[in-house]
């Protein structure tokens, strides 16, 4: 079932009489594909959870339409939608055993839909036994670790086979490792089950790792929607170049000259096509090669191992990061003694910013 966002706008109204409503959501048009995971990516109060609530029917647009497949459900109250909703608080009954827990959704289904009670226990069976806690069926959430009690979470709103599942930062709650688990838990289920499902997170790692197109977000507006990989091969402004990657992506600040970016004094590529101006650059830490009779030219700060890789950290007066920080295979031969290192960029990695609107400047390719 695919989902059809249109022009979605969501408007708070003032608190107080001096104060300014906030424009949540601005103006958001997006297709979740059929059966795909999307995430919606941002920072804190990006818009990211009033768009799921939207979808979820717990809000209602100021303006636009929320389509499911071919369904206008923007007047439909959240029951009707077929939504499955999962919070970052799991939200279980604590007085409830994980069965009862899980059946709770079932039991409250009414007229047409009311299963028997014999079909409500297979239901939540089968639902339990996809997050794999059929073992825990007779504990109450207490006795359960964060992870497991997250996966009852999921059976509980899969267990109604809605048309559509929505994950509000779920696995904000949880450890390092189990967030990892856990994470990979939810795209087998979401594989499994090809339910069209959408995953709020501000964790571009996470967003990055599980879904099939992520959609960054910024002060309500929608910047850049893609596959993961396409989004940070390709960023459209500097917001969404540095809010992809870790580690982040080197920003400097450069000038165009004669169709010749500048860092610095360093003249470190030709941008054909490029009118003079002042620029922002963004290198990503895999971009540069420790080379000699390379273009840019840093101070170095250290040489971090870290097994496979080397990370060398180093300065440059032109930097707008804290520090440069670059990804090299281990073999790479550094002058760790040096005060200094040099390296070739590859053009790829290298992307440019107007230092005015902060939009990507693409230089034609020779
Ligand atoms: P977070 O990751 O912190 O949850 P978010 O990206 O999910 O952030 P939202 O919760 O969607 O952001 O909030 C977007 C903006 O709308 C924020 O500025 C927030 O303060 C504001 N906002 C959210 N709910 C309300 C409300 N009920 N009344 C007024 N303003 C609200």
């Amino acid at each position: 079932m695919k989902i059809v966002l249109q022009n979605l706008t969501q408007i708070f109204p003032s608190r107080n009489k001096k104060g300014e409503e906030v424009v949540a959501v601005n103006d958001f048009s997006y297709e979740v594909p059929d059966g795909k995971l999307v995430a919606l990516l941002g920072p804190s109060g990006c818009g990211k959870s009033t768009t799921l609530y939207m979808i979820s029917g717990l809000q209602k647009p100021t303006a636009g339409k929320i389509f499911f497949g071919d369904d206008d459900v923007t007047e439909l109250s959240p029951e009707n939608r077929g939504v499955g909703l999962v919070f970052q608080n799991y939200a279980l009954y604590p007085h409830m055993t994980v069965k009862q827990n899980i059946l709770f959704p079932l039991q409250n289904m009414k007229g047409k839909d009311r299963l028997t009670k014999e079909q409500m226990l297979e239901r939540a069976y089968e639902a339990a036994r996809l997050v794999q806690i059929d073992e825990l069926m007779d504990r109450k959430p207490s006795e359960l670790s964060g992870g497991q009690q997250q996966r009852v979470a999921i059976a509980r709103a899969l267990v109604k086979m809605p048309r559509v599942l929505l994950l509000d930062e779920p696995l904000s709650n949880l450890d390092a490792r189990l967030r990892l688990q856990t994470r990979e838990e939810i795209r087998r289920i979401q594989r499994e089950t090809g339910i069209t499902t959408v995953f709020v997170t501000h964790d571009q790692e996470e967003a990055m790792s599980i879904s099939d197109m992520i959609v960054v977000m910024k002060a309500g507006v929608m910047q850049q929607s893609g596959k993961p990989q396409e989004v940070y091969d390709d960023p459209t402004n500097l917001f969404v170049a540095k809010f992809l990657g870790t580690p982040p992506i080197n920003v400097f600040r450069g000038t165009v000259k004669d169709e010749t970016l500048y860092i610095g004094e360093d003249a470190v590529m030709k941008v054909k096509g490029i009118a003079d101006a002042d620029v922002y650059v963004g290198i990503r830490p895999e971009g540069f090669i420790v080379d000699p009779n390379g273009t840019l030219h840093c101070k170095l700060t250290s040489v971090e191992v870290m097994g496979r890789d080397v990370s060398i950290v180093s300065k440059n007066d032109a930097m707008v990061s804290p520090t440069i920080r670059s990804i090299v295979d281990a073999d790479t031969a550094i002058d760790t003694a040096s005060e200094t290192v040099t390296f070739s960029l590859k053009p790829h990695k290298v992307f440019l910013f107007s230092a005015e609107t902060e939009e990507r400047l693409y230089p034609e390719v020779e």
